[in-house]
Formats: C-alpha cells, structure tokens, sequence
C-alpha cells in the first residue's frame, strides 16, 4: 500500500488515541468510559451506560469524523487491493497467451493455478470493500448513534411505559400471541416454497443436510417451542444444512433453514431462538408473498437455474459467481431477497414478532441483539454478510428492538442456556472438524475448475474490523 495510506491510517488512529486519552482526564466522573472503549462494549451495556448524557458534542463529532475516515480509507485500500490482483491475472494471461507454445504442461498448470487464486483473492477484496467493512463500520456508527440519542429515546420509552400508551403500538397484544391475526392466508404460500425449494435442489445450489440426529432433533425442539409460541399457522418444516454460511432463512409456507455456520455462531440458546424467532416471523407475516408476484417469483426459480449453470461449468465471470465459488457468499446470496420478505420495513417487522415469540417461549428475548451484535462485530460481518443484505439503519433496528423487550411483562427464570445446546455444540464439533477437512481441497459450493492447492480464503474470518483494516498496513489498534 502507497506511504501515503499508510500514513493516514496511523494518523487516524493516534488522533483517536489522543481523543481517547484527553476525553478520560477531562470526564467529570472518575470511573466514566472513554467514547473509544464505549463503542467497543455490547448493545445491552450501551442502554445502561447511556441513560445520562456523558460525552460532549464535539467528543462525538470526533469520533463519528474518525469512523468515517477510517471506513474510507478501509474500503479504498482493499477495492486497490482487488485492482492489484486483477493487473496480475491479466499480466498472467498475457504471458500464457504470449509463451503458448513454448510452455510445458507443468508451466502452464501451475499459470492457470496462480490465476485462480488470484481470481479468489480478488473475490475476497472486494467482499470486504464492498460488505463486509461498511457493515462493521455501520455497526460502530450505530454504537455512536446510540450513546448520543439513548438518553432522550430512553426518557420516551419510559413515558410510554409509566403511561400505559404502550399497549396500543402495533401487535401490543402479546397475551394473545397464537389467537390473534397478524396475516390471513399463510397457507396459501406453502405451494410457493415448495417450487422453491424444488427448483433449487434440482439446480444443485441446495447444501446438502447434515445428517447428525442429535443436531436435527436439537434443531427442531427449539424451532418447535418458538413456533408453538407464535402466530405461525402453516406446519414448520425445519431442514439443517452442512455449509459453512453463517445464515438461516425460511421460505414462505413455514420452510425454516438453519446452515452449519449458524449454529458453529451462536454461543447459547437464546441466541438461537431469537434468531428463529426473526425468521418465522416473516412466514407469519407474509412478507414473501407481499413483495412477490407471482411473475417475478417464477423468474426468481429461472435465475436460480442460471446461477447454478455459471457456477457448474466453471463460466464464472462476474465477481458475484466467484464469491460463491470460493465459498464467500453462500445460499445467502443467491435466494432473491424478496422471496424472504428481506426489505427495510419489514426486518423492523420480523424483528419486533421475533422478539415477542422468543419472549413468549420462555426465552431472554435480548439473544437477538446479542448475536446482530456479534454478526455484525466480528464473526458474522465477513461469513454472514448474507444476513445483513438490505437492512434498515442498525441504530433503528436495535431501539426498536429494546423497545419492544423493554414493552414485554417480566418473566421469572427466562432462559438463556441449557445443557442440550452445549451437547448439540459437542456434536457440532467433530462434524465441523470433519467438515473443515473435506472443504480444504473444495471450499464451495463448487469445487474449483483445477486441482490447485486451495487458495487462502479464510483472511478476515472472525478478526474484528480493527485486524482486517490493518492487515497489510503498520497501524495496529485503529479503526
Ligand atoms: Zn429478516
């Protein structure tokens, strides 16, 4: 990377650590968090650290000045890396196609080899510059948002607590969860995931299921008790996929998918169940149905075809059919969002339903914060990028959430864990070794064209946005 970059980034980081440093000194409570060490914490200690006001204005300007540097600067070096990477294939083709007929066999295996790496490190870049990154930046933005506007959303909430104006907001009937309406016809739906689903086994993009009936049966108990606590009225089909995608989505007509990389993400029950709760609820809702007709749903099953028949014949060329290829992207990326009900209106929607079904089970409804929080911090922002397509501002999504927990009775002994989920993550373990070992040589959906050793696609996998942004640069600790 050019001097210049890097310089920016080391003076990006050490004004901040300035910033940080003074805004400690000046507080006027001695045990107060510094705004840098405050965007690092999670959702739910951000509601309580904020309820009082604790950082200037301009402490705020600063840092949300940084972000923004540091998100620019981020995207740009990774979009010059994926511009790096494609002048080195087009200098490689050039030397296959100049040296054709004087290369051996050997020499020119181990070209196209070098050329597919190259092809997926060029992928890998631009997965990061283009979702990855603005995502994770997105989310500390929210982080900032938050310190700054809770006090005043907090004061509103409560009022509308102690007012009792609460029980008139939109689905405020949770005592009557399973007898209400929230959308007529769900059945009608069914036959649309089936053709789906159908189309997309026959175009081979379907992972295959895990076969693990510990994990299956784990699976489908909690997807049980939450659905058997919510508005759903067609019968739950619950299938686990053995992909690495950290993602799960469910077709219209009560289709639920759960991949492998969502259960490797979650770290409790809860989680878990929040992350189901969210998913059904766009089943109950009927948000397939309401962003599909019937033409475009049949076009969506036509394009499924056409991805799987770029991506099967090795004709890969667009950066989308490589991310697949490698394994960036997975099923996530190829269903039609609308097919999900994924539109800004309506995550707010699944994500107000999702946390009154996962309350209504008897679980800790705060699970679904605290796994967006992590997907979008450090495991999920690179291998879950999928779940954050088209979503509306975090910041919204994450008060409307609170609101909404902060709005449910109390109950006694919510659960937040237990011990069959850390005997599904047993399970979960050896199939996941197992797995990782048969993926080394094919880390797809589809095996690459050539037997070439695999190339490095994990970087980033896992590593907080501060790792990724200073890989390849001297700034260490930065944003
Ligand atoms: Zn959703």
């Amino acid at each position: 990377m050019p001097a210049l970059l890097r310089r920016c980034l080391i003076y990006g980081v050490a004004a901040l650590l300035a910033l940080a440093g003074s805004s400690s000194r000046a507080g006027d409570r001695s045990d107060k968090v510094t705004l840098a060490d405050a965007l690092k914490k999670p959702y739910s200690d951000l509601f309580e650290l904020a309820e009082q006001p604790q950082y200037s204005k301009a402490e705020l300007n600063a840092v949300r000045g940084a972000l923004t540097r540091g998100r620019e600067l981020c995207v740009k070096q990774f979009k010059q890396k994926a511009s790096e990477y494609e002048k080195e294939i087009e200098r490689l083709q050039k030397q296959l196609k100049d040296q054709a007929s004087r290369i051996t066999a050997a020499e020119r295996r181990d070209l196209h080899c070098r050329i597919q790496n190259l092809r997926a490190l060029q992928a890998q870049a631009e997965m990061l510059a283009k979702h990855a990154i603005p995502i994770a930046y997105e989310n500390r933005q929210a982080k900032l948002d938050l310190i700054e506007q809770w006090p005043v959303k907090f004061k509103e909430i409560t009022a509308q607590l102690e007012t009792g104006i609460y029980h008139g907001r939109r689905w405020g009937d949770v005592e009557d969860i399973g007898f209400r309406e929230i959308e007529k016809d769900q059945h009608k739906d069914i036959k649309t995931g089936q053709d789906a689903i159908r189309e997309m086994k026959s175009s081979g993009l379907m992972p295959r299921e895990i076969e693990n009936r510990l994990i299956i049966d784990y699976v489908n108990r909690v997807a049980r008790t939450v659905s058997s606590h919510s508005d759903l009225k067609v019968p739950l089909k619950v299938t686990v996929l053995d992909s690495k995608e950290i993602n799960a989505f469910a077709l219209p007509g009560g289709f639920l998918f759960i991949e492998r990389g969502l259960l490797e993400a979650v770290d409790d029950e809860a989680e878990l169940a929040g992350v189901i709760g969210h998913e059904l609820s766009h089943v109950v809702a009927r948000h397939g149905h309401k962003l599909m007709t019937k033409a475009q749903i049949a076009s969506f099953l036509l394009q499924a075809g056409q991805i799987a028949a770029v991506l099967f014949t090795g004709g890969a060329t667009s950066f989308g059919a490589y991310a697949l290829q490698y394994g960036f992207y997975g099923l996530g990326f190829v269903l039609d969002l609308n097919l999900l009900g994924v539109s800004r209106d309506f995550e707010l929607q699944a994500d107000q339903l999702g946390v009154q079904y996962t309350w209504a089970s008897g679980y800790d409804p705060s699970g679904f914060i605290r796994f967006f929080d992590k997907m979008a911090t450090t495991k999920g922002f690179v291998e879950g990028a999928a779940w954050f397509h088209d979503h509306p501002p975090f910041f919204d999504r994450m008060v409307e959430a609170e609101r909404e927990i902060t709005f449910l009775p109390r109950k006694p002994r919510a659960v937040v864990q237990t011990s069959e989920f850390e005997e599904m993550k047993r399970s979960l373990a050896e199939l996941s070794a197992n797995a990782a070992e048969d993926e080394k040589d094919k880390p797809s959906l589809k095996r690459p064209a050539l037997d070439c050793p695999a190339p490095p696609v994990d970087a980033g996998s896992g590593q907080a946005i501060e790792a990724i942004c200073s890989q390849g640069t001297q700034a260490r600790g930065g944003w």
